[in-house]
């Protein structure tokens, strides 16, 4: 299969094109909140840090709905002068943010003390001055609940959507979840079932410089067309190169 083509062309697209606004949780009030690295650095690094067990667009709307509870103030000033309990109560109530409300209250808390601590409360140093991908994964890895997975993710939606410049991107790997896994499956790139390790180091050895721009395509691939039980081979774009095409699934 010639991999320069179809999935890796697109990412590379993606990754040259314009910047435009981010469309985290179609709310255009949270967009924006989450946009503006500029003023609210933070509140991307809150968004990352909420996004496990739960749909992403539910998470990363949390964000906002904590500046609502605060009277529509997310300004670092704000967030570092509440309690744990506070956070607690502001994730809880009126309705719960997160499904593991308990627990995402302590490491959207505990994420508060690390910028404020860390960063002087600027979140955006996490990224700023060029540096290199790894620097901005172990950073983000640094915050508790953090793994591998969100902070490369999250280096990948800097790099990609908001063209924050790195020195490399050698180490911003694919977010390997079930829909990437089962496209790479497809695709035979990897065999059927594979792990997220074998997924990640397919990555890295089909395109090293960047092994996380295949990581938009084959979600979107996956999304779109490749669904788990009838996928839509006709309409996809790699069907003239993927083996299963043919196999009907
Ligand atoms: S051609 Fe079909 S099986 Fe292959 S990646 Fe596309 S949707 Fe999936």
């Amino acid at each position: 299969m010639p991999y320069g083509t179809g999935w890796l062309s697109n990412g590379q697209t993606l990754f040259s094109a314009q910047k435009q606004l981010i469309q985290f949780t179609k709310v255009a009030e949270a967009d924006a909140l989450l946009n503006d690295l500029r003023n609210y650095p933070h509140a991307f690094v809150l968004a990352c840090v909420m996004d496990r067990q739960i749909r992403a667009e539910r998470a990363w709307l949390i964000p906002y709905r904590i500046s609502e509870r605060l009277g529509n103030d997310f300004s670092m000033e704000i967030l570092i002068n509440l309690s744990e309990a506070d956070v607690a109560r502001l994730m809880s109530q009126p309705e719960p943010l997160h499904r593991f409300v308990e627990t995402m209250s302590g490491l959207f808390y505990s994420a508060i003390q690390h910028i404020w601590s860390k960063y002087k409360g600027n979140a955006a140093l996490i990224w700023s001055g060029h540096p290199s991908s790894a620097e901005v994964v172990y950073r983000f890895l640094e915050f508790d609940g953090v793994g591998p997975k969100i902070a490369s993710m999250a280096a990948n939606i800097l790099a990609r959507d908001f063209k924050i410049p790195f020195a490399d991107y050698f180490s911003i790997d694919i977010s390997a979840d079930i829909h990437v896994r089962r496209v790479f499956a497809r695709l035979g790139v990897c065999p059927g079932n594979p792990t997220v390790e074998q997924v990640i180091y397919k990555a890295r050895a089909l395109h090293p410089e960047f092994p996380g721009m295949m990581d938009l395509p084959c979600w979107e691939i996956g999304r779109n067309w490749c669904k788990p039980r009838t996928p839509q081979c006709d309409n996809c774009y790699m069907n003239d190169l993927c083996p299963s095409a043919s196999k009907g699934h």
